[in-house]
Order: C-alpha cells, then sequence, then structure tokens
C-alpha cells in the first residue's frame, strides 16, 4: 500500500495556503484555526472517517478523525498540531512553492507536512482496502507553538492505545524530550533614600549573592550523569528587573528562571534545588529574605523501548529506510509530554526540512512520502 505523492503535495500544498498562524503570533492580523481545523475535517471525511471538533476558546479549533476499525483491535492516534508561528518579514509564507522537491511555505516542516502524512497514511489504508481490527486517529490540534489547550482539550474527550507523533524529526525516531519549569525568585530589600545606607536594604545586591550560587547551579547540573537520549539538564536566568531609580535603594529585584528538566526530575525537585539557595543564604545573613515560585512546568516525556508502538515504528522505518533509524531525543519541549502523562505510549517521527520559526521553512516532499509509508506500515501492525 503504497503512499499517493500526488496526494500528498495536493493536499500540503492546500495545508500550507490556508492560514492558521497562533493568534499570539498573528502580529496585529486576525488568525486561528477554525479555517485549517474546517478543511483538515472535510478531508478527513472525504476518506472516511468520522469527525469531531473541539473548540475551548473561540476560534480555537481542533478536530479528529477516527477510521473505524472492526473491532477488537489497538487503536492509534496520529498526532500534528495545525497552528503556525507568525510570518512577519517571510518572503513567500503562503506560496506553496516546490522549488528541487522541496515544498516552502509557513508550517510546511513545522508541522504541516507531518499533518499530511497522517492523511496520506489512512488514504493509503483505505486504498489497500486494509481492514484493521482498531481504529486509526489523527488528532489536527491548535494551538501547541503556545499554552497547547487544543492538546488539553483533546486528551479530555479522546483516548487511544497508542500515538504517533509526527513533529519533523529528519525522519529519526525520538522516544524523549526534555521538559521545563519556569520558576519566579524574588529577593525582598527596603527601600531608601540612596544616602541611608543605616535604613535601606538594597534587594538587587541580595539577587547578586543568589545569581553567583544560582551560576554554581548550572555549572553543576551540566556536570551531572545525561541522560542517554536528551542529553544533561539545564538552566538559565532568563529575566531581570529590581530597582525604581538610581537615588532609592532596590526594594525589590525579580528574576525568572527557565529550568530544563529530563525525564524522571520532577517541579517539587527542581523548586527544592532552588529554594536550598535561598535557605542557606537567609541562615548566612538575616536580611536576605526571598521568595520562590513556580510559574509554568511542562513535564518531559520517555517512551519505554518495549512499548509494542516503539517496535511498530522501529521495524516499519527499517523496512522502508532500508537501514534501522537513528533513535534520538529532543532538546525542545512538544504535546507529546501530554499524550504520555495521560498513559498513551507515544514515539515521534516527522519529516525532513528546514527553517521552522525562520524566514525560509520548507519541507522535503520525499520525506512525507516516506514518512507516510512508515506509518502506514507501523498502523497496519499496530491495529491487526
Ligand atoms: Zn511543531
Amino acid at each position: 500500500m503504497p503512499a499517493d505523492s500526488r496526494y500528498i503535495t495536493a493536499t500540503l500544498t492546500d495545508l500550507v495556503r490556508t492560514k492558521s498562524i497562533n493568534p499570539a503570533f498573528a502580529d496585529g492580523d486576525t488568525s486561528d484555526e477554525r479555517a485549517i481545523a474546517t478543511r483538515a475535517g472535510e478531508m478527513m471525511r472525504a476518506l472516511g472517517m468520522e469527525t469531531t471538533e473541539y473548540e475551548p476558546e473561540p476560534g480555537r479549533v481542533s478536530v479528529v478523525g477516527r477510521l473505524r476499525g472492526t473491532g477488537g483491535g489497538r487503536s492509534l492516534m496520529l498526532y500534528g498540531h495545525i497552528d503556525t508561528v507568525g510570518i512577519t518579514a517571510m518572503p513567500e509564507p503562503f506560496s506553496a512553492t516546490v522549488r528541487d522537491g522541496k515544498l516552502y511555505g509557513r508550517g510546511a516542516y513545522d508541522m504541516k507536512g507531518g499533518v499530511t502524512a497522517c492523511l496520506a497514511t489512512v488514504k493509503a489504508l483505505r486504498d489497500a482496502g486494509a481492514s484493521l481490527r482498531g481504529d486509526v486517529l489523527i488528532a489536527c490540534v491548535a494551538d501547541e507553538e503556545v499554552a497547547s489547550i487544543g492538546m488539553a482539550e483533546v486528551l479530555r474527550h479522546v483516548r487511544a492505545d497508542a500515538a504517533i507523533v509526527t513533529e519533523a524529526t529528519e525522519l529519526r525516531v525520538s522516544l524523549a524530550h526534555r521538559g521545563f519549569s519556569w520558576i519566579e525568585v524574588e529577593t525582598l530589600g527596603l527601600a531608601a533614600h540612596g544616602s541611608r545606607y543605616d535604613l535601606g536594604i538594597d534587594a538587587n545586591m541580595r539577587m547578586g549573592r543568589f545569581l553567583a550560587r544560582l551560576d554554581k547551579l548550572e555549572q553543576e547540573l551540566r556536570a551531572r550523569p545525561r541522560h542517554a537520549l536528551v542529553g544533561p539538564p539545564s538552566l538559565h536566568a532568563a529575566v531581570l528587573r529590581g530597582g525604581t531609580g538610581t537615588s532609592t535603594y532596590a526594594d525589590h529585584c525579580r528574576l525568572e528562571i527557565e529550568r530544563r528538566t529530563v525525564p524522571g526530575e520532577t517541579e517539587a525537585q527542581v523548586l527544592s534545588e532552588i529554594r536550598a539557595i535561598t535557605d542557606a543564604l537567609a541562615a548566612e545573613d538575616p536580611t536576605f529574605k526571598a521568595n520562590v515560585r513556580a510559574m509554568l512546568t511542562r513535564g518531559s516525556f520517555e517512551v519505554r523501548r518495549d512499548a509494542p508502538i516503539v517496535n511498530a515504528i522501529l521495524s516499519a522505518a527499517t523496512t522502508v529506510l532500508g537501514k534501522q533509524p537513528e533513535i534520538i531525543g529532543e532538546p525542545y519541549w512538544m504535546d507529546a509530554a501530554l499524550l504520555s502523562d495521560v498513559g498513551i505510549d507515544t514515539v515521534v517521527i516527522g519529516p525532513v526540512g528546514a527553517g521552522a520559526h525562520a524566514l525560509e521553512e520548507w519541507v522535503s516532499l520525499d520525506s512525507v512520502v516516506k514518512l507516510t509509508d512508515i506509518l502506514t506500515r507501523a498502523a497496519t501492525e499496530f491495529c491487526a
């Protein structure tokens, strides 16, 4: 059941030309995921799928299609997000021009190429008259680029026995990614006239003490044993703000830390490492006062090597590519963590390309064809 490459080019062209900029990146323009979710839903129904839309906020539409199996088999969800980042200063965001086997446009690589492969997989199964016992689902979700309200809403209603996330991996198989916690640290001082050293407590100087220890922690993190697929944890002092005027002692100083986590690390653990620093500084100097709180945490993701979906993808990719695919982990966060958080075994494999979030973005059409062949084989084995 080979992939239909003409269907792939036509579908990807259609999706790239359908504007779906996440409102957070719309830059004064109006945009959301309604038009593309409608279009994807039409494409799914044309393939014999039943569709349901989810709209947790107006215009923020996700659509899930289901190709019903004959019953008694395992269900598989193919995943792609349908929002894109912005297009400011992009020369040809919606052209979908093809040159040298590369299709250009915003979202071609991140990740309408993956979405196209999901649709083309169901087309290949239908064309071949495959009769699977399990259901094959396609989840086209909104808002992955910002807060994942689309996938969060879908997972309130939909479950599957396994999932394949088709974010771009250059046809390598990703089995893990890092998570992150955003942590706020505030040091407290006492405002006073700049001449009154006897009254003022300098919150900025106290933040300096904290930052010196944080710098040590950062180096220590990277010396910890590396996770086999995603490397060591890390952190950076991302935003720093303190003081109101040159002639005033700063009464507070606020820092936002981004701490990147590896599989196995929890928010509580990460917070306690930061609090150990503020506690030690307070013990050394009673005028040192600080508050530490978590602003947002997104978990890491890792799937066990012996999960059936991992076997299905590895053997399908080996057949299609003619060699064992490279197994990797990703440094950045994706919706795979939300799937694994609710107990769905998930793997990530996506097409070849370049330019996610950049001025020129393209995806290799040949890689979308190969990805479709891999997904079709994996679905046939997993849902048999
Ligand atoms: Zn993406």
